[in-house]
C-alpha cells in the first residue's frame, strides 16, 4: 500500500474538479424528486445504485435501520403511495424492495482497515410547497420539485450529492486509504426522527472519527465552522385528549370536554417555569379539537415540542409538560395518550477533531473560519456523535456557508449556492484523508 503524501492535494483538486458537474446534476435531480422523511425511496435507491457502481460495500434498509427505533413514521397509505411514486419516477428496482415500508437508510463502506472514519449526510426533504415564482431559480432552471408538498428547503439534496461526491473521489484514491470510510445516508432528519434508528442498528459502533456536515444559506460561501455546537436536546410528541361527547344544550353535564382540557394544557405548558441551569423552549405548534357547534368536544390533538440546551434541561421541560397535560386531562375527566414523534440529545463536538478539520480547511482555497454562533436549533446527528464518543471515538459537526439569495432554511424560496458542493466534497475528502494518513 502506498502511504499518504503531498501529491494528494493535487490529485484531490483534480478529482473534485472532475465531479463538480455531476454534483450539481445530482443535487438538482434529488431536488426535483423531493421526498420527505421515511419516504426517500427513490433517493435512497439511487444512492445505493451509485455506491455499488463506485465499488463500495453497500447496506440498505433493515440492515441499517432498527424498525422499532423509527420515530414519526408516516401512515401506511402514505408510505405505500410514495413508494409507488418512487417506482414511477425512476427509483432503482434493485433496491426499492429493501427500502419499502420506511427503511430508507443507506450505508456505503470503502476499505476495511483502521481507523474507521464516518461521514453522515441526511437526505430528506420537508413537507412544504415550493415557490413557483418565476424568479425562484429552481423554477427558472427547471428543477423545481414535482412532488407537491415536498421540497428540499434545508439543503439535504446537496448533502446527499456531497456524500456521493466523497464516495466518488475517495474510491479513486482507495489505494491510498489505509483505513475505512463509512458513508451514512440518513433519512428523516427533519423532525429529528431518523438518526436514532440508524444508531440502534449499530451503524456507528465501529466508527473512530465521526463527521457530519450541513450547508447554511445564511452564511457567505466558504465560511465554515468546525465543531458547530449548541444543538438543543429536544422531544417532539403528540398529545391526544379523549373525552366524552354530549348534547351541549340538553345534557352538558354528561360530557368530558377535551377542547377545554387541551386549551388549559396549552396555556399552562407555556407557563412552565424556566430553569436556572440554562435555556429551555416549549411550543404547542398545533391544536385541533372538537367536532360540532352543539357537541361537547370529545377529542383534541396537540402537536408539541420541548427543547433544552442540555439533555437534562430538555428532560426537565418534557417531564413538566407531561405533568401539565396529565393534570389538565384529569381536571376535565379526559384520558391522555402521548405519542413520541421525534427526539435528539444535546451533544458537543470534540475540540481536538474540530481543530483538525479546521486546519485542513485552512489549507484549502476559499475557506474562511467563522465564529461559532448561538444555539437553539436541534439536529439528530447528536445521537451519532454521542454513540461514537461513548465508545471512545471523536465526533464533530461541520457547518459550511452556501448563501445565495438570503432566503432562510425551511422557506418556500430556499436555495443555496451550488459552488458549496465541490467545496464540501473537497473539505470532507481532505479531512478523511488527513485522519486516515497520520
Ligand atoms: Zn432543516
Ligand atoms: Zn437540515
Amino acid at each position: 500500500m502506498t502511504s499518504c503524501n503531498a501529491t494528494f492535494n493535487q490529485r484531490l483538486d483534480r478529482l473534485v474538479g472532475a465531479v463538480t458537474g455531476e454534483l450539481v446534476a445530482c443535487r438538482r435531480d434529488f431536488h426535483t424528486y423531493a421526498e420527505t422523511g421515511w419516504t426517500e425511496f427513490r433517493t435512497a435507491s439511487l444512492i445505493a445504485r451509485r455506491l455499488v457502481e463506485l465499488g463500495l460495500d453497500v447496506r440498505v434498509g433493515r440492515e441499517v435501520i432498527a424498525a422499532d427505533a423509527r420515530m414519526g413514521l408516516p401512515a401506511p397509505p402514505t408510505l405505500a403511495g410514495h413508494w409507488a411514486r418512487a417506482r414511477a419516477q425512476g427509483g432503482d428496482p434493485d433496491f426499492l424492495d429493501a427500502v419499502k415500508g420506511g427503511y430508507t437508510g443507506v450505508v456505503g463502506v470503502l476499505g476495511d482497515g483502521d481507523p474507521v472514519v464516518g461521514l453522515r449526510v441526511d437526505i430528506d426533504a420537508l413537507e412544504l410547497h415550493e415557490s413557483h415564482a418565476a424568479d425562484h431559480r429552481p423554477v427558472r432552471e427547471g428543477f423545481v420539485s414535482v412532488n407537491d408538498g415536498a421540497m428540499h428547503a434545508c439543503g439535504h439534496d446537496g448533502h446527499a450529492a456531497i456524500g456521493l461526491g466523497v464516495a466518488s473521489v475517495l474510491s479513486d484514491l482507495r489505494d491510498f486509504l489505509p483505513g475505512t470510510l463509512k458513508l451514512i445516508f440518513q433519512p428523516a432528519e427533519e423532525g429529528v426522527r431518523g438518526a436514532k434508528a440508524m444508531v440502534a442498528a449499530g451503524v456507528v459502533d465501529d466508527v473512530d472519527y465521526m463527521l457530519g456536515l450541513h450547508l447554511y444559506s445564511g452564511w457567505p460561501i466558504g465560511q465554515f465552522v468546525a465543531g458547530k455546537g449548541g444543538f438543543f436536546a429536544t422531544d417532539k410528541f403528540d398529545a391526544f385528549l379523549i373525552g366524552e361527547p354530549a348534547h351541549a344544550g340538553g345534557n352538558p353535564q354528561a360530557g368530558h370536554n377535551a377542547l377545554l382540557a387541551a386549551a388549559t394544557a396549552a396555556l399552562n405548558l407555556h407557563a412552565i417555569p424556566r430553569h436556572r441551569d440554562g435555556a429551555t423552549r416549549i411550543n404547542v405548534g398545533k391544536l385541533i379539537a372538537g367536532q360540532g357547534r352543539n357537541v361537547i368536544p370529545p377529542s383534541a390533538h396537540m402537536v408539541i415540542e420541548t427543547r433544552g440546551a442540555t439533555t437534562d434541561l430538555n428532560a426537565y421541560m418534557y417531564q413538566a409538560a407531561i405533568r401539565v397535560l396529565e393534570a389538565a386531562a384529569a381536571a376535565y375527566g379526559c384520558d391522555l395518550e402521548i405519542k413520541p414523534m421525534g427526539g435528539a440529545d444535546s451533544a458537543d463536538s470534540d475540540v481536538k477533531l474540530a481543530g483538525r478539520v479546521a486546519r485542513v480547511a485552512g489549507g484549502l482555497p476559499g475557506f474562511e473560519a467563522r465564529p461559532a454562533g448561538r444555539g437553539g436549533g436541534s439536529e439528530d446527528f447528536t445521537y451519532m456523535m454521542r454513540r461514537v464518543q461513548e465508545r471512545g471515538g471523536l465526533a464533530t459537526s461541520i457547518g459550511l456557508g452556501a448563501d445565495l439569495n438570503g432566503a432562510g432554511h425551511h422557506t418556500a424560496t430556499f436555495d443555496f449556492d451550488e459552488r458549496a458542493l465541490p467545496m464540501a466534497v473537497h473539505l470532507v475528502s481532505a479531512a478523511i484523508l488527513d485522519l486516515q494518513c497520520s
